[in-house]
């Protein structure tokens, strides 16, 4: 049996760094929190090949003193918590005093830094922690720190360092989000000699968003501005056309300090339900404010991710900051857009109540983009109890012909508008690959792999957190040659891809044997399944239209969903249409990837087609 031995201190180190520093943007957040906590006003970053080889953060801030330069560099070395009582009141970035240990154990180092209160600035290079003697020298006060050849002497962790455009990326990612938390520092970003952005420190949020996301954001945002039980949310949320099919958009704050949470993400795109289509991302900045004690901050070591002490209250209150400012828009909107359109058909003299009525036309499209409740809704609030019961005319001055008849527009009732039990007939399957139906005025399309998709991922995916994925034991089990990388993959996930239905062994050399699966297929089939999961546990969570779990849960779905160019029985194409209009309750309109279930032909489309009317 192995001894047990206490790791040499250079081991530790490094791999402490690998929690704290785990690519050049982690190292980048390190270091420019520093430069926020030492009070800059101004602060720059300089990258070069992705971080790999260079970077360099300059601040203004109020410098470290010459005699305790070498201290910043030791573990558990803070100038910021002193007491084991302060963590629970931290309002610092940093407190574990293990970022710049951890940096220079896998980086060569240079720091100058000067005081203001010193006559000349000290400087201090460090190779692999291991410092050289300091030197006095003229500078100005604050801080520069820059980092060379960062894990040059962990090739394991180099191996995982994308390329160097994705990595300048992730940098500009989280500058992004750290200017944007604090408009009243100006930052500036230099990658490879260019200037990717720079905002001005002059306080206001919004110009930080124009300077970092430019103008069409700056111009489509919501603000927000909302208290509730000592809890302040404020911030800005994105009109819809600014969704985007990833989450790289969002950024959260709490205390002013940049946080990720997945739930208040989902919070958020839950106030947004029926706004924005599945699968599409609203852009939000919001910080929420409220009594340190009420946040965990020491859950993760790069303090990205925190818990709240009543977490159930925060999300709602949070849901209604959103939710109200989305409802306030909507409803303008609709009354914008309806004046607008109604008095296309009437002139100014018409009457109010007539021109607030919504037309046929105007409910059929807003049908279509899914808005059903919010129609509802305002006809319920518009339309007299009593008139909504029939089909209502109403006549509007500006139809009226020569002869000085009037031609009536229809409005339908709300029932006949929501009315499920009309009546749904199959016509038939074409191509082999969509669903034909008549249903009403209406006749669609549905396109049998994305609806079967959808609805095997929704049901995988409820499964799933709910802990409740099945895996189908295979009579024969199935040996599967890996490589290095895939067999460590697979071995370091194995709990996860237990929940996902997989049961998997060692299966000597570099094979695993495979027991159970989430699926039935044939051997080629689950094999094929698998080493897609593990290229999405390799490539690790990425932003993309689907979470990192959910893009597993889709792989999986989407092998098992019915293919297109294939024959359905009357019977399949009928449970299909079911879950299409299932999915359709829930306001899911389209695939796990964002391409439509189904497109809608209605009656009118289709006479006009064949100019039967104009
Ligand atoms: P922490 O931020 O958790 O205290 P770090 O390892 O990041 O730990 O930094 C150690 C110490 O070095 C800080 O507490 C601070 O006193 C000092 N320091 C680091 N960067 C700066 C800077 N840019 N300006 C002033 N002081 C700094
Ligand atoms: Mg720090």
């Amino acid at each position: 049996m192995a001894e047990i031995r206490i790791l040499p201190q250079a081991v530790a180190d490094k791999i402490a760094a690998g929690e704290v520093a785990e690519r050049p943007a982690a190292v980048v957040k390190e270091l420019v929190e520093n430069s926020i906590d030492a009070g800059a006003e101004r602060i720059t970053v300089e990258i070069r090949s992705g971080g790999m080889k260079y970077i360099r953060i300059e601040d203004d801030g109020k410098g470290i003193p010459a005699d305790e330069l070498e201290f910043a560099f030791v573990r558990h070395a803070t100038s910021k918590l002193r007491e084991i009582d302060d963590l629970f009141c931290i309002q610092t970035m940093g407190f574990r005093g293990e970022a710049l240990a951890s940096i220079c154990a896998v980086a060569d180092v240079e720091v100058i830094t000067k005081t203001p209160t010193a006559e000349e600035g000290v400087y201090m290079t460090l190779h692999h922690g291991v410092a050289s003697e300091k030197q006095t020298i003229a500078c100005n006060s604050g801080t520069t720190m820059i980092i060379e050849n960062l894990f040059a002497n962990v090739p394991a962790r180099m191996k995982f360092m994308k390329k160097d455009a994705t990595e300048s990326g992730y940098v500009a990612d989280v500058l992004a989000r750290i200017a944007l938390s604090k408009p009243k520092i100006a930052f500036k970003y230099i990658c490879d000699g260019k200037e990717v952005f720079s905002t001005s420190g002059d306080g206001q949020l919004i110009n930080v968003i124009l300077n970092v996301y430019g103008m069409e954001f700056a111009k489509g945002t919501i603000e927000v501005n909302h208290e509730e039980h000592g809890v302040k949310v404020c911030g800005i949320v994105g009109k819809s056309e600014l969704a985007r099919g990833n989450r790289t958009k969002q950024t959260l704050f709490v205390n002013g300090r940049y946080i990720k949470n997945h739930v208040v993400s989902k919070v958020v795109e839950e106030a947004y339900r029926n706004i924005l289509m599945t699968g599409r991302f609203p852009f939000f900045v919001l910080n929420i404010e409220l009594s340190p004690e009420m946040v965990d901050v020491n859950v993760h070591p790069a303090k990205t991710e925190i818990k709240f002490a009543n977490e159930k209250e925060v999300y709602e209150i949070i849901y209604h900051a959103v939710k109200n400012v989305l409802y306030e828009r909507r409803e303008d909107e609709i009354t914008d857009s309806l004046v607008e359109k109604t008095e296309a058909y009437a002139p100014a003299k018409a009457s109010k109540t007539v021109t607030q009525y919504p037309n046929h036309e105007y409910i059929r499209e807003n049908l279509a983009l899914g808005e059903r409740k919010i129609i509802a809704e305002f006809i319920k609030n518009t339309i007299p109890e009593d008139v909504k019961r029939e089909p209502l005319t109403f006549h509007s001055p500006s139809v009226e012909n020569h002869e000085g008849k009037t031609d009536s527009i229809e409005i339908p009732s709300v029932e006949e508008i929501f009315d499920a039990e009309e009546e749904t007939r199959i016509v038939g399957q074409l191509f082999d690959t969509y669903v034909i139906v008549e249903k009403g005025n209406e006749m669609f399309m549905i396109d049998q792999h994305a609806a079967h998709e959808r609805k095997r991922f929704e049901i995988l995916r409820k499964d799933y957190i709910e802990n409740r994925v099945l895996g189908q034991v295979l009579l024969v089990p199935i040996v599967m040659e890996t490589d290095n990388t895939e067999k460590q993959v697979i071995s370091e996930n194995i709990k996860l891809l237990e929940n996902l239905g997989f049961a998997i062994d060692e299966f000597g050399g570099n094979s695993v044997i495979i027991r159970e699966t989430p699926i039935l297929a044939d051997e080629g089939e689950i094999k094929s399944l698998l080493s897609e999961i593990v290229t999405i546990l390799s490539e690790g969570r990425t932003s993309g239209l689907l979470s990192f779990e959910e893009r597993m849960l889709d792989t999986i779905s989407c092998k098992y969903a019915i293919k297109a160019n294939k024959k359905l029985s009357t019977l399949e194409m009928e449970k299909l249409v079911e879950d299409v209009e299932e999915l359709e309750k829930s306001g899911i309109t389209t695939c796990p990837h964002g391409r439509p279930i189904k497109v809608v032909f209605t009656k009118r489309e289709i006479e006009k087609m064949f100019k039967r009317i104009v």
